[in-house]
């Protein structure tokens, strides 16, 4: 960091502290080597801001820790591949292998890998669960993190921008909107978060720890064993604004009556906690990750909806490769221009 006149002055600044803004933070610095051309410094300085006393408060600290290389999308298989096989290798966070059990599809045996499942899926035995806030760390060790630091918005100046935060200003060549359910209002793209419950029950006899994560897809239930008990979802998506919501009373009446039609063999379920998330999404629910048309000084790694767990290391890997060229790849499938225009 360096100081012009009172103000913090830096290369890269990054709005969020979550999985997206701390994965290419790490991948900037990983891969810098050469970039004096189109920053000051090489390796470029970067700073992260987050709003919050702590990262990963919002989607990275809510969601179900499950690593499932299948995408929605088939632009983003080969990031959600990428950022599954590194996952797996345990090389930042710890990573257990349970398999998936996609129950509805595929000729599998439910029962062989769930016993108290009836009929035919599709059983993914490579899925698993990563230690998300050991992930989150590893990405963010040895970055420098202002907490506690909300962008409050951002003037051109020359050929960066100068950026009023709550805790004084900062001026940056490029402007990272790494905002999480935030990244729509902070970086004025269409973005919508989506509300999704997450239930924990307390232990319950006759649970296996080793069963593995069960996707009911087409009802929407999700579970998988967490603690002694189960951790659930009854996949709900709800649009709300950002923000902190408490759990909808209706959500986890729809969770206990999906449960009794499709699991009635687990039986009555009581809940230890349960918390509300947000997954944002853009309309065509793919990726958003590229320049803004409207000013290339802001770059923007959003809208990673139900799979920024996964992903986040190819994802971060890829935004750095970009901010670190200047460009994006030509055909870029993540582009913010699909969702803005291509700008002026
Ligand atoms: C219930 C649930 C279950 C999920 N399960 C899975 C799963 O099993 N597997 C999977 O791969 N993915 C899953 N996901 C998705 C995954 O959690 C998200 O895609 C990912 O966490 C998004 O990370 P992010 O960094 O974009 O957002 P966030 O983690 O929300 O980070 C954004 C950060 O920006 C900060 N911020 C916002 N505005 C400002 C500002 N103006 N100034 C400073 N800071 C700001 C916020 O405080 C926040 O910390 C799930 C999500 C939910 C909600």
């Amino acid at each position: 960091m360096g100081s012009e006149s009172g103000r913090e002055s830096t290369d890269i600044l990054i709005i969020g502290a979550g999985l997206a803004g701390a994965a290419t933070a790490y991948h900037v610095r990983r891969e810098a080597a050469g970039t004096a051309a189109l920053f000051a410094h090489a390796p470029p300085r970067v700073v992260l801001l987050e709003k919050e006393h702590l990262p990963g408060m919002h989607s990275s600290g809510r969601n179900a820790a499950f690593v499932r290389e299948l995408m929605d999308h088939a632009s983003m298989q080969p990031l959600g591949t990428e950022g599954a096989k590194f996952l797996q290798r345990g090389e930042l966070a710890e990573f257990r292998r349970c398999g998936l059990m996609l129950l509805g599809d595929g000729d599998v045996e439910a029962r062989e890998h769930f016993p108290p499942a009836r009929g035919k899926g599709l059983w993914r035995p490579t899925e698993g669960i990563v230690d998300v806030a050991a992930l989150l760390q590893g990405y963010l060790t040895g970055q420098d993190v202002r907490v506690e630091t909300e962008v409050k918005g951002w003037v051109r100046r020359g050929d960066g921008l100068r950026v009023a935060t709550s805790r004084g200003e900062f001026t940056c060549r490029l402007l990272v909107n790494a905002a999480g359910p935030w990244a729509g209002q902070v970086g004025g793209l269409p973005l919508t978060p989506m509300k999704r419950h997450l239930v924990q029950t307390p232990p319950m006899p006759g649970i296996g720890a080793d069963w593995p994560f069960v996707w009911h897809a087409r009802d929407g239930l999700y579970f998988r064993p967490e603690s002694g008990g189960l951790l659930l979802s009854p996949c709900d998506e709800t649009p709300a604004a950002p923000g902190d919501y408490a759990e909808d009373p209706r959500a986890l009446e729809d969770l206990a009556e999906k449960v009794e039609r499709l699991q009635p063999d687990l039986g009555e379920l009581s809940v230890l906690t349960s918390w509300v998330g947000q997954r944002t999404f853009a309309p065509d629910r793919g990726f958003v990750i590229g320049f803004d048309p409207r000013d290339p000084r802001v770059f923007h790694v959003a809208g990673l909806g139900g799979h920024g767990v996964t992903t986040s290391y190819a994802v971060g890997r890829l935004a750095a490769e970009m901010i670190l060229r200047g460009t994006e790849p030509t055909g870029n499938p993540f582009s913010p221009a699909r969702l803005v225009g291509p700008g002026s």
